[in-house]
């Protein structure tokens, strides 16, 4: 998304949740999709010792987990954070923004029945299989699209696809 002439990031403000229950405005300088979720890499203000028993503001820039260790500040756009996905985001993934699980699992299901094609588990489902293949969003949306095939409730499946489903069903609609 960024190009060679891209300016420099300007941090914007965001709150970090330090350990013992305080909480401080930092700044947010990028953030990086990981497999099992964001990391944001933030600057804390800080102090420094300068020479000759000096002190200076300083900021101590750390990568932490998102969301559980940031909150965002009021009235402040996240748009244009330098963001870093797993994999380059598509039109679909954009659409979903950066809260989406990152990944999904079709489960075979034999027999007959809703189901019976298989079910779509977000990829930390507990009845997702280990070493089952991950979809990405559009290969998961196109099995979900499949006859058979339901969307798991008890993980973010369900909750996550079917509007994205709906949504672009909607789009086809209007044009
Ligand atoms: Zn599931």
């Amino acid at each position: 998304m960024t190009t060679p002439s891209a300016p420099e990031p300007v941090p914007v403000p965001i709150r970090v949740l330090l350990p013992g229950d305080q909480e401080v405005v930092a700044h947010l300088w990028s953030r990086r999709q990981a497999r099992d979720g964001w990391r944001y890499e933030v600057g804390l203000p800080a102090y420094r010792n300068g020479p000759e028993g000096t002190v200076e503001p300083a900021e101590y820039r750390v990568w932490v987990r998102a969301p559980q260790h940031v909150r965002p500040v009021d009235g402040v756009s996240y748009d244009a954070v330098p963001t870093e996905y797993l994999a380059p985001p598509s039109p679909v993934q954009e659409t979903l923004g950066p809260r989406r699980p990152s990944g999904w699992v079709l489960v075979k299901a034999g027999g007959r029945g809703p189901g019976r094609g298989g079910v779509v588990h977000a990829v930390d489902c507990e009845e997702a299989p280990a070493g089952a293949p991950v979809l990405t969003l559009e290969r998961a949306l196109d099995a979900a699209e499949q006859p058979g095939v339901r969307l798991c409730s008890l993980c973010g499946a369900a909750a996550e696809l079917d509007p994205v489903l709906k949504g672009f069903d909607h789009g086809f609609e209007e044009t």
